[in-house]
This record gives C-alpha cells, structure tokens and sequence, in this order.
C-alpha cells in the first residue's frame, strides 16, 4: 500500500514528505493510534540518492506512513524544486520526541540494532536504554537486539520484539537494511505499531559516537564535523554534491 498526502513529494523521483517536526509528530500520533504495523524511515540525501538505483528500497519508501526529510541536502533541494520544506527533521531528533511521547502514554519501545555486548562493554544497544532512561525516567524500555546476526537469526530476532509487548520498534542498523528488515517482518509483527529507522542514533544516545557540536547541527554542517571526525567517510561526503547536480539537472 502506498500513502498519498499532500505534503508527499517527490526528489529524484523518490517520495520524501516535506513536513515539520511539528505535522511528523501529528503524523506520528495517528500511526501510534491505528492498528497494525506502520514504517518510518529517515531518508537523507545519500538514501534518497540510492534508492534512484535500489527499486526495492524507492518502492519501500513510498510504503512508509511517514518519510522524515533527515539532511540539509532534501532542504536544499527543496529550495531548488520550490518545495515548501523550511528545516529538516533528523531521525535523531525525531526519536527524542518519540521517546517523550511513549514515556508520557505508557507505550513500550523495543531498540534493536549497533554493536552487540563484548568483555569490556554492554551491547550499545543496552547503553542507549540506560542513557534514555536516564533522560526519561519512565520509559518502558521492553527489550533490546544487537544488529550483527544472520539471516536465520531473523525469525527470533521477530519473536523477541513480539514477546516483548513493545509498542514502537527502534531500527538501528544503517540504511538500507534498517528498512528493509521493517518491510520483510511488518506483517508478522503483533502488537508494534510502528517501527522507525534511525541509522547511528543508538551509538549516539550510547555515547559510543559523539553528535556534532550545536553549532554545526544550526548550520547543517553535521557532514563537515563527521568528515573532520571520521576522514575515512570522504567518499560518502562526496555524494551530497552529487545528489545536488542530479536535483538540479532533474528542474531542467
Ligand atoms: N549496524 C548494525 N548491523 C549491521 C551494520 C550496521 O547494527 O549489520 C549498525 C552500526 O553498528 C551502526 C548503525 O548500524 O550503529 C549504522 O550507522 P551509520 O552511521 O552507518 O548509519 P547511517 O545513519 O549513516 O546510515
């Protein structure tokens, strides 16, 4: 099923929806109150631009009940198409909102996905639970995953987010097989509503990766603080150029 709104627009083709933090929340509040499993995904410039060459994930995308614009790269685009998209939404951001809504509704999230556990260390996944519930005292936190297994491993991996009661699925395992898992299992999933991609936000709540000082996330600079942090990511960095040539050589 695909959804149609008046906000879903398309980027190279690719559904994004231009929307606020403010309607994604409205948005969000709705999938949180209808049965059945719903996917968020957070496309930046780098997902959009694959899924011009990945079919399975453009046509997943546009399955998704909401398609948060998570980069600068869809803003400058938008500017470019003449989109009304004023800010972008990061999928990190949007998850602390989500977390605040679940701690005030009762509603248990499951978090699932970055490095398992090792001698010297809790799984991130674990440490992101415990640095949430320090943030939200009275999240219900229903159970976490690691995000390195098999593909056999899957159907347990299922199992345990069901037997776990979650409300709300948190997905960290990179784009594209964050949302490709969503869509794989939706329809196996029981009492989760929804299930959101959110790529190295577990690593961040963990501390085990440090987000951009405030002053680079004001001047959607996030790219330039990584680029300095982590060198051996300059070819991906590349690609917001690219994505931008591709937007502007679509207009023509
Ligand atoms: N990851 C995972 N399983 C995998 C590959 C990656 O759980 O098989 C995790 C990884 O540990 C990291 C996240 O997925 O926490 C991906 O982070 P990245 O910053 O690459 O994601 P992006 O947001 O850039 O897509």
């Amino acid at each position: 099923m695909s959804y149609s709104n008046d906000y879903r627009k398309k980027i190279l083709g690719i559904d994004v929806d231009l929307v606020s933090k403010e309607k994604a929340l409205e948005r969000f509040y709705e999938i949180m109150d209808k049965p059945g499993f719903d996917m968020i995904v957070t496309p930046n410039s780098e997902i959009i631009e694959n899924a011009t060459r990945d079919a399975e994930l453009a046509q997943l995308i546009s399955e998704a009940a909401l398609i948060i614009p998570d980069g600068i790269g869809l803003v400058y685009a938008s500017k470019i198409l003449k989109y009304d998209l004023q800010e972008r939404v990061t999928g990190i951001d949007f998850l602390t909102e989500i977390l605040g809504y679940l701690e005030k509704t009762g509603k248990s999230i499951f978090l699932f996905g970055s490095k398992p556990e090792n001698e010297e260390m809790k799984s991130v996944a674990e440490l992101a639970g415990i640095s949430m519930k320090e943030k939200f005292p009275n999240l219900n936190i229903a159970g976490t995953h690691h995000g390195y297994f098999k593909p056999e491993d899957e159907a347990d991996i299922v199992k345990a987010i069901n037997e776990s009661g979650a409300d709300f699925l948190c997905v960290a395992l990179g784009s594209p097989k964050q949302e490709k898992f969503m869509k794989a299992h939706r329809d196996e999933f029981i009492n989760v509503r929804a299930g959101i991609g959110v790529g190295g936000s577990l690593d961040v709540w963990a501390g085990t990766v440090k987000r951009a000082p405030e002053f680079y996330q004001k001047h959607g600079l996030e790219w330039l603080y990584r680029f300095v942090k982590q060198p051996s990511r300059w070819k991906r960095m590349l690609r917001l150029p690219v994505f931008m040539m591709k937007v502007l050589t679509s207009k023509k």
